[in-house]
């Protein structure tokens, strides 16, 4: 009875339909801004809250026939799976459809605990998973959703997008360094990726595939958002270096429009080697900082990850980048089942060395491997010799290091690194405590102080959200 409505009149009156976004790293949501363009577009009048920076608004939730729930990351699964609970008890006559990478991978959980429909975060519209819901009736509105969710969709031309009625840029993370402060709009190029690292949820869903976003797509929605007052745009590809043409292209023509724009974006370090020619453009475009994937300098667990690049590589991928102007932003996961104290150590060493402390966000070194059902993770020899089991409550399986002074550090850095972020401490100041603790541990005489000087560390450029997963 629920979706056997979903497209007639009544799902077009203002307010029938609702997106709601649970967190996107603290920019304004793309699970949003694009399902909301091509409903309207198809003329729909949907609500939309992002529970990020928004209460949840109950009258919404009321007068929703089609609930839409954006969780693209794990973070965003954990939230809107407690949302969902409220949802129901608000609203318990309304469809719910979860989109994003993370409804793809907890579809059967989802689809036993509430939820109507799990959308494929794939380009090609897919049927719902199962639900067995009236399917026919369901999908226009859920194939809609989903393909706008992938930008492939939405029309070339101006189309009156009502962007008054998300919360304003301001309200989201802004770019900061050194005193200099950007107001932060978001966009993608591409979905999906091409490449397999075995830890990244996105092999499961794309397989090795990528999609480029249409060109004129972009660059409104770059337009729509400098007109709202953004100087500094995300480009938040999982890769913006899958298809470099694609995206210089795009970055020529934005520049041309707004040569005092300034951008990030995230690549891997094998792109940073493989396009290296491109670097000396990227910063004269406007290009600040860039993100990258580095998660290990252990060839042990770069290997079992396939992330394709070596520590010689880390290390060349910095003189590329910073050579250009532009600042580097590693990632890590530091907790793995083959990560050692002494690896551990090694990549605190490294950005001492480096000069890389202000570069690296503190909950970086106490983030701990998640593998999510489907992970190609789950493939590797190394993997299947852990006899992991699934829990689902906590889409993950659930793994303990063989080493318990791992466990011990991991809780111990992420008490500290939360509590250091509530107090406001320093970046700089953190890093130490961190090597302080790990070197307690490990049992090391040698603390970070006696390697460098803390006034080699200079603040780098970056986004005002720390939190990567
Ligand atoms: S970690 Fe990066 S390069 Fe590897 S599969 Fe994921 S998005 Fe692609």
């Amino acid at each position: 009875m629920k979706t056997e409505t979903l497209i007639s009149s009544a799902t077009h009156t203002p307010g029938a339909i609702l997106l709601i976004s649970c967190y996107e790293l603290g920019h304004r949501p793309a699970g949003l801004t694009r399902p909301l363009r091509a409903l309207e577009i198809a003329g729909f009048t949907p609500d939309t809250i992002d529970i990020a920076v928004e209460a949840l608004d109950v009258e919404k939730v009321k007068r929703a026939r089609f609930i839409g729930i954006s969780v693209p990351m794990h973070t965003a699964l954990r939230l809107g799976v407690h949302l969902l609970q409220r949802i129901r008890e608000i609203n318990p006559d309304a469809s719910i459809c979860m989109y994003g990478l993370y409804a793809t991978l907890n579809a059967d959980y989802l689809l036993s605990h509430g939820v109507d429909f799990c959308l494929p975060s794939s380009v090609t519209p897919q049927p719902p998973l199962s639900g067995g819901q009236d399917r026919d009736t369901s999908m226009q509105l859920v194939g809609l959703v989903q393909s706008f969710v992938d930008g492939k969709q939405v029309e070339t031309q101006k189309t009156g997008f009502r962007t008054a009625k998300l919360p304003p840029l301001e309200t989201y993370a802004q770019f900061e360094d050194n005193g200099e402060v950007r107001t932060v709009g978001y966009t993608e190029t591409t979905h999906g990726c091409k490449h397999l690292c075995t830890h990244c949820p996105i092999p499961p869903v794309y397989k090795g595939k990528f999609f480029a976003v249409n060109r004129e797509t972009v660059l409104n929605e770059i337009e729509e958002q400098v007109v709202e007052g953004a100087t500094h745009i995300t480009f938040g590809d999982p890769d913006f270096l899958n298809g470099p043409m694609h995206g210089l292209r795009i970055l020529r023509a934005m520049h041309e429009a707004y040569p005092n724009l300034t951008f990030d974006f995230t690549t891997k370090i094998e792109h940073i080697l493989k396009h290296r020619k491109h670097f000396p453009e990227f910063a004269q475009l406007g290009c600040r900082f860039i993100i990258s994937a580095v998660e290990s300098l252990s060839e042990t667990v770069l290997t079992i990850l396939e992330k394709h690049h070596t520590r010689g590589d880390v290390e060349i991928a910095l003189d590329i980048v910073h050579g250009a102007g532009i600042a580097l932003r590693p990632t890590w996961v530091p907790f793995t089942p083959w990560t050692t104290l002494d690896d551990y150590l090694e990549i605190l060493r490294f950005v001492d060395t480096h000069h890389l402390i202000y570069h690296v966000d503190p909950v970086q070194y106490a983030v701990r491997l998640l593998i999510p059902p489907g992970s190609y993770l789950l493939n590797r020899p190394e993997t299947i010799a852990l006899s992991l089991t699934l829990d689902e409550t906590s889409f993950s399986y659930t793994w303990t290091h063989p080493d318990a002074r791992m466990d011990e550090l991991h809780k111990t850095v992420s008490a500290l690194v939360e509590n250091d972020a509530r107090a406001g401490v320093n970046t700089l100041e953190t890093f130490y405590r961190i090597w302080t603790l790990a070197a307690d541990i490990h049992g090391s005489r040698h603390t970070p102080l006696d390697f460098h000087s803390k006034d080699a560390h200079q603040p780098a450029p970056r986004i005002t959200e720390a939190w990567f997963c």
